[in-house]
């Protein structure tokens, strides 16, 4: 077999059950390599709290330029009890914000798809989620979370005051706005954007710029504008009416994990953050579910190993441009459902739940089979 050229994955399995799915995922790598012909080299490295455990550091200098030369990096979870009063800059949570700023990852990808198999996982009515496709493209690098000033100062009388700042530029938002375009083409063509221009200046400036992009660069895209907070109420009284909705980094989180929580389960949920194009024509990316460390039932096989997966295949298609060997593994899950295999997590009733190592098994299993081998 003629081997194609060698692809650098970074896999940062982090903490709780982060190490649990992306060794699932590893498994996978390793059966693309012997079975498809590819060469993924796989480098590891420790993330968070298990990088605070040995070097008091959640990110060392080693491992965060590991992350610069990878061509894509998996990250399983960072966080957890154990780790919920250290200092501010020494919290699992700061390599995370670490990797998206350095990596310039500023457009987060997370699709809520229903699968047909785990209609009844949804807290909704069937109706209303059968069927669901929606892509959110937040911005992950700019808005509130990062802007200056910042923080919190006493005031006169023995008060004090906590300042965030909330500033977007022209450049920031044509650049997001430009993936949710081009992701839109691929689909069904149509961005809602959303932002609060009734009373913000920068929801402003986002409206008058997306609307600016759109006008000059996509013509055929169809594009509306949404208030966020009327965005939340649809996302819950009729979702389907979604194709791409591009929102800042403030309003997306909240609305992304609305849309998370309409498919059922945060172990079914991939992302990817997208950085910017550099000189050799590369993208920095970082692929991770959309779920944490989930401390609860970490160590017992419960985790699902899905959304990471599944973000694994967001990397083939995102990072690597290969469409067919994603779909290959979206329709390996799609199997594994249909044969009503499933983790504690979405299982109804009385159905006996599979561990974790025994669902990554199941879709190498279903991939073996799609493959004819
Ligand atoms: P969580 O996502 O870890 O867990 C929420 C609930 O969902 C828990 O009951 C958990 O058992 C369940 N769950 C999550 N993933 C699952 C999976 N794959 N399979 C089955 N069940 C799953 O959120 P949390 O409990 O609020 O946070 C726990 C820790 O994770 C905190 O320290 C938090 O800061 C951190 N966190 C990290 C990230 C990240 O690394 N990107 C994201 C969110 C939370």
């Amino acid at each position: 077999m003629i081997k194609v050229k060698n692809r650098k994955i970074l896999l940062l399995p982090g903490d709780g059950i982060g190490p649990e799915v992306v060794n699932e995922v590893k498994k996978i790598i390793e059966w693309f390599n012997k079975n498809k012909s590819l060469d993924f080299k796989i480098d590891e490295g420790l993330v968070g709290g298990a990088s605070y455990d040995k070097h008091k550091n959640p990110i060392t200098d080693e491992v965060f330029y590991k992350a610069l030369e990878s061509e894509a990096v998996i990250l399983g979870a960072v966080g957890g009890p154990k780790y919920d009063n250290l200092e501010f800059s020494k919290r699992p949570e700061r390599a995370l914000l670490k990797l998206r700023k350095e990596l310039k990852l500023f457009a987060n990808l997370r699709p809520a798809i229903c699968f047909k198999q785990l209609v009844d996982a949804s807290s909704l009515k069937p109706e209303i989620i059968s069927g669901l496709d929606i892509m959110i493209v937040r911005e992950l690098t700019g808005g509130i979370y990062f802007g200056e000033p910042r923080g919190i100062v006493p005031i006169e009388n023995g008060e004090r005051k906590g300042t965030n700042t909330h500033t977007y530029t022209t450049s920031e938002i044509h650049r997001v706005a430009r993936v949710a375009f081009e992701l839109a083409k691929k689909r069904k063509n149509t961005v809602t954007s959303c932002e609060k221009s009734n009373v913000m200046e920068a929801g402003m400036l986002w409206r008058e710029e997306v609307q600016a992009l759109r006008d000059k660069e996509f013509k055929k895209v169809e594009l509306k504008h949404m208030l966020a907070d009327n965005c939340a109420m649809q996302l819950v009284k009729d979702p389907k009416q979604f194709d791409v909705i591009l929102t800042d980094n403030l309003f997306g989180d909240l609305l992304s994990d609305i849309a998370a929580m309409l498919t059922g389960s945060l172990g079914m949920l991939p992302s990817a953050s997208l950085g910017i194009v550099n000189a050799n024509g590369k993208r920095a990316a970082m692929y991770e579910p959309v779920h944490g460390s989930a401390p609860d039932i970490t160590g017992q096989g419960k985790a699902n190993p899905l959304a990471m997966i599944m973000s694994f295949a967001m990397m083939l298609r995102y990072s690597f441009d290969m469409n067919e060997d994603s779909n290959l593994i979206e329709q390996a899950v799609q199997n594994v459902l249909s044969k009503g295999l499933r983790t504690a997590d979405i299982k109804q009733g009385s159905e006996n739940a599979i561990s974790t190592q025994e669902m990554g098994k199941a879709v190498i299993s279903e991939l073996t089979i799609l493959l004819g081998k």
